[in-house]
């Protein structure tokens, strides 16, 4: 895991510029141990992408999350 998130930050801060990048940071800052169900706990998820925003829905109960800049910062500050 700590491999992965090493070889990812590096790339991340090349790429922070572009949205997609942009995602990538925000789901860590929500699933820093990777996606987790808000509802059910379940652990993995059917990624939608739309114009705003990415839809991260789960496979179990169908419940989707999203990833917003505005959502983030609610939560954390
Ligand atoms: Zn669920």
């Amino acid at each position: 895991m700590s491999r992965y998130q090493k070889m990812s930050l590096v790339s991340f801060q090349k790429q922070f510029s572009t949205e997609e990048a942009c995602h990538d940071h925000l789901f860590k800052l929500k699933w820093a141990d990777g996606y987790s169900c808000e509802k059910c706990g379940h652990n993995t998820y059917f990624e939608t992408k739309t114009r705003k925003h990415n839809l991260y829905e789960c496979k179990k109960c169908r419940y989707q999350a999203t990833v917003t800049v505005g959502t983030v910062m609610e939560k954390t500050i």
